[in-house]
């Protein structure tokens, strides 16, 4: 098999510039990336052949040597050129392709720590309860580190042998043309040690499904949506990484009065139009459970809305509370005394069922009542 000119497989003069070099790569490995072109031998043949006239022109020293003397001068064992991986590893978007294709790592490494898995639990909350904050305990199945093997997965006085086939390694090289591949290796699937008498606590797992009981303390004002974080309380990690986390995701209950609108709260007061035209004080209840009192002043339209500063819900970060905004609703008496009924048809004679003047200040109010009259002319 003849091998192309290096130069001419970068397409670049024989004086071109280290930069010249970088970027000539750069263009050509990012085109026949295998994660572009999957399947495609031709493309990955080119990928190779650009990462191997690269390590050799990016290296003064290789570059000088093959300049002089051709591809023998800088063939190493096998007729490859003896990679070194860290001339590849400021292509930070292709190096971990170079590695599992080339087998210096780079890749995904099976075997080494990994950090466990992050759970999530799902906590609902009364309305109450998110107004004030609360403390409650959840159970969380999770996999937990065997206390019996440690981890290992091995029953004790058995420590797990060296895999035969990697020979503790975890992966299993052969020449493939002029490159060194590395494969996972089968036996032990990466990890390099052999299990010969499994733990009888795990099944040789090394992990075992744990119920665990978990404090959680919520913060007054959080809302639906909103999570907590609790570190190293997710799954256990393997081959003693560290454990993931828990998150707990809230979700409030809805309330059958208030209704929550970031920190402020919403409701509707019923109150008696008398109160509304002649003006008065209002009992309303609030998230705090004691009673506010609520000036209302004379000619009130239905519908208005009141605010009561500091009186929503607490703010989750502790900065103050929202406020209460309160919509007055005139309620019409649906049975009427007799002495009732006396005195509204005495109102009735000198209030004209259709001829009053608006009483709020309300512009939308007054459109409205400038319509009516528009109407009857
Ligand atoms: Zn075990
Ligand atoms: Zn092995």
């Amino acid at each position: 098999m003849s091998k192309r000119d290096y130069y001419q497989v970068l397409a670049v003069a024989r004086d071109a510039s280290e930069q010249d070099i970088k970027s000539a790569y750069r263009r050509l490995a990012l085109k026949h990336h295998p994660d572009r072109n999957p399947g495609d031998k031709a493309a990955e043949d080119k990928f190779k052949e650009a990462a191997e006239a690269y390590a050799v022109l990016a290296d003064a020293d290789k570059r000088a040597r093959y300049d002089r003397f051709g591809h023998a001068a800088v063939a190493g064992g096998g007729g490859a050129p003896g990679f070194d991986p860290t001339i590849f590893s400021e292509f930070d978007d292709i190096f971990g392709s170079i590695g599992d294709i080339f087998g210096f790592g780079g890749g995904r490494r099976r075997g080494g720590p990994q950090r466990g898995a992050d759970l999530r639990y799902d906590l609902d909350i009364s309305f109450e309860q998110s107004a004030t904050g609360a403390e409650t305990t959840i159970q969380i199945p999770r996999r937990e580190t065997c206390e019996t093997c440690t981890g290992s997965g091995s029953a004790p006085g058995s420590p797990p042998t060296t895999c035969p086939q990697c020979r503790g390694s975890g992966q299993l090289r052969y020449q493939q043309g002029f490159f060194t591949v590395a494969r996972t290796c089968g036996q032990c699937r990466g990890s390099g040690r052999i299990v010969t008498k499994p733990c009888q606590t795990c099944h040789g797992e090394g992990t075992v499904e744990h119920l665990r009981k978990l404090t959680v303390k919520v913060p007054a004002g959080i809302a639906t949506g909103q999570r907590l974080r609790l570190m190293n309380e997710g799954e256990a990690g393997a081959n003693g990484g560290p454990p993931g986390d828990l998150y707990v995701v809230l979700n409030v209950q809805e309330h059958p009065f208030f209704q929550r609108d970031g920190n402020d709260l919403a409701c509707e007061i019923p109150v008696n139009f008398t109160t509304l035209a002649l003006g008065g004080e209002i009992k309303v209840p609030s998230i705090k459970k004691d009673t506010e009192t609520l000036k209302v002043p004379e000619g009130t339209a239905t519908g208005s809305v009141f605010r009561l500063r500091g009186k929503g819900m607490p703010d989750v970060s502790g900065r103050g509370r929202g406020d209460l905004l309160i919509t007055v609703q005139a309620i019409t008496p649906r049975k009427l005394t007799k002495e009732q009924r006396k005195l509204f048809e005495q109102l009735a004679a000198i209030l004209p069922p259709q001829e009053f003047e608006p009483t709020s200040r309300d512009a939308d109010e007054r459109g409205i009542f400038d319509k009516v009259k528009d109407i009857f002319g």
